[in-house]
This record gives C-alpha cells, structure tokens and sequence, in this order.
C-alpha cells in the first residue's frame, strides 16, 4: 500500500512514516498544500493522510480539487482541532475520516482500514473501453451484451486494467491484484494470463488493446 502524507511537520512526519513502514505502508511524504495538488495528479497513492494547518493554507482546500479531478482515493484529515463543528467541516469536504491530534497510531492505522475497505464513492459501478464493458458490482464483462467467459485470475488482470484504464499498470501491481502473499507466482505466469484474455478479447471483438510496456507493465485502452 502506498500512502500520500500531507503533514508540515517534519517531527510528526517522520514518525509516522517510519511507523507506517513497520506495516508495510510505502509514504510519500509532502509537506505543502502546492506540492499536495502536484503529488495528487499522479494518482498512485491508496489513500491520503491530510494535515489542516499547512503552511501554505487549510488543507481542505484540497478536497474540492481532489473530488474534481479523479478517483475517490479516501482521504483522512488530521488537525489540532477537534471540535464537531471542525470536524463536520472536513467531511462534508469531501473527507472520509477525521482524527484528532494527539493520536494513537493504532487508531490511524485502524482508521485506514476502515476507509480502504469502503468502496470508493466516485468510483463508477461500470467502466467502458471499447466495446467492452466491465460491471464492478457483478463482475460481468461483455461485449454488445454478450458476456465473455473468463477465468478467475484473467478476471482479476483484466478488473485491474480497466479501473486504471489509460494509464500504465505496474506489473507488480497486477500480480497483487491477483496472488495472495501465499501464491508462488511463476515468472510469466502474469504474461499468459494477459495473452489468453488477449485472445479472447480479439475473439469477442472488444475493440481494445493490451499494450506491454516494457519492464514496466501493461496498459489497456480502446483500439482508435
Ligand atoms: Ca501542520
């Protein structure tokens, strides 16, 4: 998991990143309102841990600008204040969660939990590329209405494609969408899922391309 920290002191920062590590949660840390909007226009990060009082401003400032451009990444603000009214403020923002300092760090880390398991709220129930259409309620895809088969994990490939259709796909990304820590995964294994649901795309006519980026990973879009 990957977290975007938003937080200006550099005491406070630090520990939290270094405790974060512990649980495997990569932080990238900002400590600017100005380098938040440029750190958000990459979206790569699970979920945003925001301070309030920025040196360059109210960190909820950045919610509206959050909202409006891409995904519903959860977001949790953290400030000094914690009256309701505060608090209110944050998450009618746009906030999914609102914690008071002083606080535990188990508490965060429960918090985020909580908000990573909530289903994004602007995240669309159905994406179209192509002729495809991937529904992420029942996890049907078709074409024209027809449904295509696919395996579990070609499901899985395809699922993780299509939320980020357009934009490069790690490649360790996809194989944590599809194996548990307990999967042993074979070096190409990842390579023969993408060219079977290929075929099978090319076969259903879904007017859409895997392209392999090199080294890197792999990015869906519409065949133009
Ligand atoms: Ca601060």
């Amino acid at each position: 998991m990957r977290l975007l920290l938003v937080e200006d002191e550099n005491e406070m920062a630090a520990a939290l990143s270094e405790a974060l590590l512990k649980f495997d949660v990569v932080v990238d840390r900002v400590f600017s309102l100005d380098l938040a909007r440029e750190a958000v226009a990459d979206p790569v990060h699970d979920a945003i841990i925001l301070d309030r009082q920025l040196p360059d401003g109210d960190g909820l400032s950045l919610l509206p600008h959050l909202r409006a451009s891409q995904s519903g990444v959860p977001v949790i603000v953290l400030t000094a204040r914690g009256d309701v009214n505060d608090r209110v403020m944050g998450l009618d923002a746009g906030a999914d969660d609102y914690l008071s300092k002083p606080f535990a760090l188990e508490e965060l880390l429960a918090r985020l939990r909580a908000v990573l398991r909530r289903p994004p709220a602007m995240a669309p129930a159905v994406a179209r590329v192509g002729q495809l259409v991937f529904n992420f309620g029942n996890r049907e895809v078709s074409v024209g209405g027809q449904p295509i088969e696919l395996r579990r994990r070609e499901l899985l490939v395809l699922e993780t494609l299509m939320r980020r259709h357009g934009r490069t796909v790690l490649r360790s990304a996809l194989e944590e969408a599809v194996y548990s820590f307990d999967d042993e995964i074979q070096s190409n294994a990842l390579d023969s899922h993408i060219s079977r649901l290929r075929r099978k795309l090319d076969t259903h006519q879904a007017a859409v391309e895997i392209h392999n980026i090199r080294g890197v990973g792999y990015l869906l879009k519409a065949v133009e």
